[in-house]
């Protein structure tokens, strides 16, 4: 039995790739193919979505076509429900593949399977073919022998790997193959490298630039011994037959470039142009550091979505780490949708982008400011609904009104207040307007009229009897002025400042009680405008429990 006979024998597949070269039809000349190729590891990392948008946006700009491929030939790191994660995840973020598996469990598209343990036997079908033209072989070496040619390597001081002489299997001779495949022994099959690791070779990266890299001399493993191909060759066949132009990724990848293009070019294949992105990075100690998934929860986007930062303010923000150029576009454009920026991939950085959680909360004011009322109510609930139950039935119950708080400096108004950063926090914002969620210390009153009590009951008292809810903001607020000077607050600071024993304080001080009596709050939105919205009688009854 040869080694074809054996992989046959284990594996069986009558595949071949005369009918595989038949299956795909070439896509259109000029046509631009890219793809983001996640392995299902259980947790959507904010790199791959932020890998995703950049892929997304090369090939719907160009017109083209998005694929997502879901790479899980590493069974060992598979969790369950893990590819519904990644589908979600993008879907969430409204990046939309146009190919690939998606939530129903149907795939769509051409270029299929897309998943690529449903691709055994395609994988298989090239790896005969290589083992027929001699340009692979099979290595018989068990995991302590490749760990005893390792520790060798390392005590020597030499370069770590399966090359050169150091490749047990490379040139064994025919009866030990035959023995080995006789006896059973397990195997892998490996690429026969013909590449030099004195000969560097010019590679262009569409974001680094020229790179002179070595070319790639370890025969590395293509078909590991469970019959499933190594991410390196299952990468080349899948980004070939779906007719990938653009393979765009993390730069943890580069250093493989040399080895692709080598791949690709064993098989006899045009290889795609290779983008490889910068990594997102934090600052740890002063120093900058890649994002990592296990110290890092804003690593995950998870943390955005407990968080309740909305889907498209951080689609913005990564869209501004990859072109700085965004924000300019943002300012010009307000009401643009971030889907119509001017993406560009030669724009990205050669080095890492730093996280920067200000920012995002910055350009998630900024967003949430560009929105409705109804928008706001309508995004917080949905947020809530899985977040946060309590105010989810809250805001079910008392729809018109939370409308009705989002409209205060927001709608009618030149300048937008922009106090809400993520849904999360929003609740804490605005709970003073229920009188359930009113809870303010004992002694509020008495620490904001810095232990002037008296004249703040009196000031109250006297507001209280005079409330009147059909006057305009304009009426209103003359009637409190004229209100204040008559228990003693100075028209203004200057008027204060000149004789300040004359007075109580000044009208904003005076105002400032009354926003506190009635939110418990020092700083809220607009007193006239909340008062209304509050109505009388909760307005009244604050004011009354206050005195
Ligand atoms: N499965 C690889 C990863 O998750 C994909 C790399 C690529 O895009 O080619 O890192």
């Amino acid at each position: 039995m040869n080694i074809i006979e054996k992989i046959n024998d284990l594996f069986p597949s009558t595949l071949t790739t005369e009918e595989i070269e038949s299956r795909y039809t070439p896509r259109p000349e000029g046509h631009v193919v890219t793809r983001i190729a996640p392995s299902p590891t259980g947790m959507m990392h904010i790199g791959s979505v932020y890998a995703a948008l950049i892929s997304e946006r090369v090939a719907h700009l160009a017109k083209g076509t998005f694929m997502l491929r879901i790479e899980d030939t590493d069974s060992k790191r598979e969790v369950d429900g893990a590819t519904e994660v990644i589908i979600n995840g993008l879907e969430n973020f409204n990046i939309t593949s146009d190919e690939g598996p998606t939530s129903t469990g149907e795939e769509k598209g051409k270029y299929g399977p897309y998943t690529q343990s449903k691709r055994k036997d395609i994988y298989l079908a090239y790896i005969k073919q290589l083992l027929e033209k001699d340009l692979a072989y099979p290595c018989f070496c068990s995991q302590e022998e490749l760990e005893e040619i390792r520790d060798k390597q390392t005590k020597q001081g030499m370069r770590t790997g399966y090359y050169g002489d150091w490749a047990k299997f490379r040139k064994a001779p025919k009866e030990i193959v035959a023995d080995h495949i006789e006896k059973g022994t397990p195997f892998t099959i490996r690429l026969r490298s013909s590449g030099k690791h004195f000969n560097k070779r010019q590679f262009e990266d569409l974001i680094k630039g020229k790179r002179n890299l070595p070319e790639n001399d370890a025969d590395i493993v293509i078909l590991k011994a469970s019959g499933l191909p190594t991410y390196h060759f299952a990468h080349a066949i899948d980004d070939h037959f779906m007719g990938t132009t653009h393979v765009i990724r993390g730069d943890e990848w580069l250093s493989s470039l040399p080895l692709h293009i080598q791949l690709f070019e064993t098989l006899g294949w045009k290889a795609p142009h290779f983008a490889h992105i910068s990594p997102i990075e934090i600052m740890d100690d002063g120093k900058r550091r890649k994002l990592s998934k296990r110290k890092d929860p804003e690593a995950s986007v998870t943390y955005y979505e407990d968080k309740g930062y909305p889907k498209e303010a951080v689609i913005e923000y990564l869209m501004n780490l990859a072109n700085s150029t965004f924000e300019a576009f943002r300012v010009e454009n307000p009401s643009e949708s971030v889907w119509n920026f001017p993406f560009e991939l030669q724009k990205l950085g050669r080095s890492g982008s730093l996280l920067d959680l200000i920012k995002l909360d910055s350009m998630s004011r900024d967003f949430i400011g560009r929105l409705s009322a109804q928008e706001v109510y309508d995004q917080l609930i949905e947020w809530a609904e899985n977040m946060e139950p309590e105010l989810f039935e809250r805001m079910q119950q008392d729809r018109d009104y939370f409308i009705n708080i989002f409209k205060i400096e927001r709608e009618g108004v030149e300048r937008v207040r922009k106090d809400f950063a993520n849904w999360s926090t929003i609740w804490q914002e605005l709970d003073y307007f229920f009188d359930d969620a009113f809870t303010p210390e004992d002694d509020y009153i008495v620490k904001i009229t810095e232990q002037k009590p008296e004249i703040a009951k009196a000031f109250l008292s006297d507001f209280i009897e005079n409330y009147d809810d059909t006057l305009d903001n304009e009426a209103w607020f003359g009637n409190m002025k004229e209100l204040a000077g008559k228990h003693g607050f100075a028209k203004n600071g200057k008027v204060y400042k000149k004789d300040p024993d004359s007075y109580n304080g000044t009208i904003a001080d005076a105002a400032k009680m009354l926003r506190v009596a009635i939110t418990g709050k020092a700083q809220t939105p607009d007193l006239y405008s909340l008062m209304m919205v509050m109505g009388k009688e909760r307005v009244l009854n604050r004011l009354n429990a206050s005195i």
